[in-house]
């Protein structure tokens, strides 16, 4: 007999984590399905300035490891596994990881969101030195320099417009003569005297021995290269929440699941949503891990009003 938990976090970021050290202390021996990613998108930053707590700065896995250590501490039990088929049409919910099932009276999810990225070896190779996804994260850190940010949608324009605070260039490389971004985000960009563009460009490669130095950029309307000397590179393409398994379970906007504002209620009772594969606005580490507070407190009311 599959036993009954009172909570499964599905996903193991600030939002996981945090719904887990919440539900922990409340009592109810939180069951963390953590996935092979663990960690989530701060596994693949160096260092987060902007973590409150941490005046001279945190790496980002150390970061993750106390979060998993503080949940830990109280009771939250952590397994190495992808959640790979949930059933939520019935009480208590089914959560497998390949042939293992877990049983659950409430479900939060946390299964964030990637960065879309443009796929070359030397992007991933660079990324966290110099290659980022995350200009909030990491544009202090190019203060003086001249910077790239791959993209012509609202992300994009506002990386763009984030990083002139910092940066002394910013040029913008999208793969069209047009942008995608609304008018007003467009407006702001080209009025800005630190913002370039280069249009019908697309990254061929992100140079650099160790830390990014330039980009080859080729121009998709004659063939042609030509690289670009710039400090960073910021993919600015897009994001993707990590919703696959929900599919047809789970309402959900463009790909992210709606919950029921200001709580953390899905469209089905007892499973609760929280950090970024809700939110694509802020997608921050604070913001999630706020939200995976919210999401435990409403599973602990939940579970209290069903008389557990
Ligand atoms: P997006 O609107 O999908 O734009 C992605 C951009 O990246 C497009 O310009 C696309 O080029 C380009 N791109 C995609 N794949 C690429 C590749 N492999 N190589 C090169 N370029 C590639 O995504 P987003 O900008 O993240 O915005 C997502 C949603 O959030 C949008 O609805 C947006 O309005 C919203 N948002 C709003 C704000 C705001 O209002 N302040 C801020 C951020 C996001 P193409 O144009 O050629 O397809």
């Amino acid at each position: 007999m599959v036993s009954e938990r009172n909570v499964v976090v599905i996903g193991s970021g600030p939002a996981g984590f945090t719904a887990a050290l919440y539900a922990a202390r409340a009592n109810l021996e939180p069951l963390v399905l953590k996935g092979f990613e663990a960690g989530g998108q701060l596994m693949l930053t160096t260092d987060v300035e902007n973590f409150p707590g941490f005046p001279e700065g945190i790496l980002g896995p150390e970061l993750m490891e106390l979060m998993e250590k503080q949940a830990v501490r109280f009771g939250a039990e952590m397994l190495h596994q992808e959640a790979t088929r949930v059933d939520l049409s019935e009480r208590p919910f089914r959560v497998w990881s390949g042939d293992e099932e877990y049983r659950a009276r409430t479900v939060i999810v946390a299964t964030g969101a990637k960065a879309k990225m443009l796929g070359l070896e030397s992007e991933r190779k660079l990324l966290g030195h110099g290659v980022s996804t995350c200009a909030t994260c990491d544009g202090f850190f190019f203060r003086g320099q001249e910077l790239a940010v791959v993209g012509g949608g609202d992300s994009a324009m506002e990386e763009a417009l984030f990083l002139t605070r910092f940066a002394d260039k910013v040029t913008v490389v999208h793969r069209r003569p047009e942008l995608r971004a609304s008018k007003i985000m467009q407006d702001r960009a080209e009025a800005n005297e630190k913002i370039e563009f280069a249009w019908s460009r697309v990254v061929e490669e992100v140079l650099g021995d160790g830390k990014v130095s330039g980009v080859r950029l080729r121009n998709v309307e004659t063939d042609e290269t030509d690289d670009l000397a710039v400090g960073g590179v910021f993919v600015a393409i897009g994001h993707t929440p990590n919703t696959a398994i929900f599919e047809g379970q789970l309402d959900m906007s463009s790909g992210y699941l709606v919950v029921r504002e200001p709580g953390t209620q899905t469209n089905v009772e007892g499973v609760f949503a929280a950090g970024d594969v809700v939110d694509s606005t802020y997608r921050q580490a604070i913001t999630a891990a706020g939200m995976g507070c919210k999401a435990a407190m409403d599973a602990e009311r939940y579970l209290e009003a069903q008389g557990h």
